[in-house]
């Protein structure tokens, strides 16, 4: 027998019990208990009736959470993949056209020039705004202009050649990109196209109407700017269709786009050096060949450039002409041969100084006001010394608004010449009715006079007319003393020319003038 040991008193007792029973009894209890065979694990029959199925039923209803979660995830991923694709549309495409919308453009536009880089070809932005959309919206509603432009949208999609790419930017405008153009004019026969799409008309339920459209078109690389400038190029170019009278397409001027930017750039240019004051004016003598006086010297302005060294007036002057800053330009050179006169006077040179005015600045209304405030601003100086040569005679417009312009001066005590007297049209209206003391002949006629039968008989008319008229003359581009000499001949005395002094510097005048005898032989003319 065994107990637990905390039963240890139990011990005693039952080794009493199995003293005092008999061996039989024993062999009963042993018989009993012994026999009794322990069982340890599952028993099969446990596990096929019990175990098994229970598992199998829980595996089966894992099995079913899984696959429903996995269905659920796998949908939602669906949906998500779904709903960014159409996030991509929208952001790419025009909703109602499902043309590629600007920001899709600008990229295949960027692609397009790449591509043309490489293959050495060209490519045309073609901007397209319809003509009459706008009544069609009026009249038949929001509604019908939409499936307007959906139709046309498609038409001109199919004007288009294979992987060209036609977007809708704004209400109903349009921008093609046509690329692999090996010449400029192999766009043509597309724009024709686009054209025609535009222009037949559309049927929609009992209406037929019927747009055009103006058609803006640059091409890349002639006009050789970035993709944002390149569609820029080709509205600009939209509006010139448009006010040629529509349906139509209008090439962009790249050259006179360079000639805008280039004159845009010499405006600013010349507003800067001004301010720097790298302008300046030089001299040239005017004299009386006979009697050997020099009668006064030419301002002629110079650009003292930082890079490009001395530049003369004819490469800087035209490109600002007819803007503000060539005013203000002409005004430095009034005040600057204002100073001068008063310098040279206070060393004892009395010396007149003629300016040259373009015909622009001397049609500016207030230009008599101007010219007395810069008067005004140098009393020390006699206004007779000033003189005004004025250019371009043919320039001018109202030719009674100028001569009274001219008489106010006169009234201030500043004369006027005519310069290069002989180019340019009808200058026997303006010698008539212009009251100028002076008339110029123009270098031109002066320097070939010696060669050119032509030039010499103009030059001798000239001169008939000037006394005719009872005016001064005096010629210039004299270059040499046989210039001189026949220039008295024809009874001009007056002269300016390389032949006598070249432009200078200021500095060098009192200089010239003390030193500076006419030639004998003009001396000695006598007329
Ligand atoms: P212009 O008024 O007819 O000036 C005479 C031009 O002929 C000057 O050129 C002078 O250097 C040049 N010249 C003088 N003698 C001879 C000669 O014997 N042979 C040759 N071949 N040329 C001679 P420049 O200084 O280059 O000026 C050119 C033009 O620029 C001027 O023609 C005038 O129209 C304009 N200009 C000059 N200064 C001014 C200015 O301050 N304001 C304005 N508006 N125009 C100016
Ligand atoms: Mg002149
Ligand atoms: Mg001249």
């Amino acid at each position: 027998m065994a107990v637990r040991t905390e039963l240890e008193p139990l011990v005693g007792i039952l080794n009493k019990v199995f003293l005092s029973i008999s061996e039989k009894e024993k062999a009963e209890i042993a018989n009993n208990w012994l026999a009794v065979k322990v069982q340890t694990g599952i028993k099969l029959s446990t596990v096929v009736l019990w175990v098994l199925p229970i598992s199998s039923f829980l595996m089966l209803i894992a099995i079913l959470i899984f696959v429903r979660l996995n269905r659920k995830l796998k949908l939602e991923s669906i949906e998500n993949a779904e709903h960014h694709k159409q996030l991509q549309r929208m952001a790419h495409y025009d909703v109602l056209t499902n043309l590629p919308n600007r920001v899709l453009l600008a990229d295949r536009l960027s692609q397009s020039m790449v591509q043309c880089q490489r293959r050495n070809n060209s490519l045309a932005v073609a901007f397209m705004d319809l003509d009459g959309f706008k009544a069609v919206n009026d009249r038949y509603g929001h509604n019908v202009g939409d499936e307007l432009l959906i139709e046309v949208a498609d038409r001109m999609k199919e004007a288009l050649r294979e992987g060209d790419t036609l977007a809708r930017i704004g209400g109903d405008e349009f921008i093609a990109v046509m690329g692999d153009l090996e010449k400029s004019k192999d766009s043509e026969p597309v724009l024709k196209r686009l054209l025609k799409a535009a222009a037949d008309p559309v049927t929609l339920g009992d209406a037929v109407m019927q747009v055009s459209a103006s058609i803006g078109v640059t091409l890349y690389p002639q006009d050789a700017a970035d993709a944002d400038q390149l569609i820029r190029h080709a509205d600009e170019a939209m509006y010139i269709a448009k006010l040629a009278g529509k349906n139509r397409y209008h090439l962009f001027d790249t050259a006179q786009n360079n000639a805008v930017i280039i004159r845009g750039q010499s405006i600013a240019d010349v507003r800067s050096a001004l301010d720097r004051r790298e302008f300046l004016l030089h001299y040239q003598p005017k004299v009386n060949m006979n009697t050997g006086e020099v009668i006064g010297v030419e301002a002629l302005i110079r650009w003292q450039h930082p890079v490009r060294g001395l530049v003369p007036p004819l490469e800087f002057l035209p490109a600002i002409e007819g803007h503000a800053i060539s005013l203000e330009l002409g005004e430095w050179v009034i005040a600057t041969a204002l100073s001068q006169i008063n310098q040279w006077q206070s060393i004892g040179v009395n010396l007149p100084i003629s300016v040259n005015i373009s015909a622009y600045q001397l049609q500016q209304d207030n230009f008599t006001t101007r010219l007395s405030a810069l008067l005004a601003a140098h009393p020390e100086v006699n206004p007779h010394y000033l003189e005004m040569e004025i250019l371009e005679t043919s320039a001018l417009n109202d030719i009674s608004q100028v001569s009274a312009t001219m008489n106010a001066c006169h009234e201030l005590g500043v004369g006027f010449a005519l310069d290069d007297f002989g180019t340019g049209y009808s200058s026997l209206t303006y010698l008539r009715r212009l009251p100028a003391h002076m008339i110029k002949i123009d270098q031109s006629f002066v320097r070939d006079m010696l060669e050119d039968e032509d030039d010499l008989a103009i030059v001798k008319g000239v001169v008939g007319l000037a006394k005719a008229f009872k005016r001064e003359v005096i010629a210039e581009g004299v270059e040499t003393i046989e210039h001189g000499v026949e220039l008295l001949k024809l009874g001009c005395e007056l002269a300016q020319g390389y032949g006598i002094a070249r432009p200078m510097p200021s500095s060098g005048i009192p200089e010239w003038i003390s030193n500076w005898k006419a030639d004998d032989s003009w001396q000695a003319y006598k007329g």
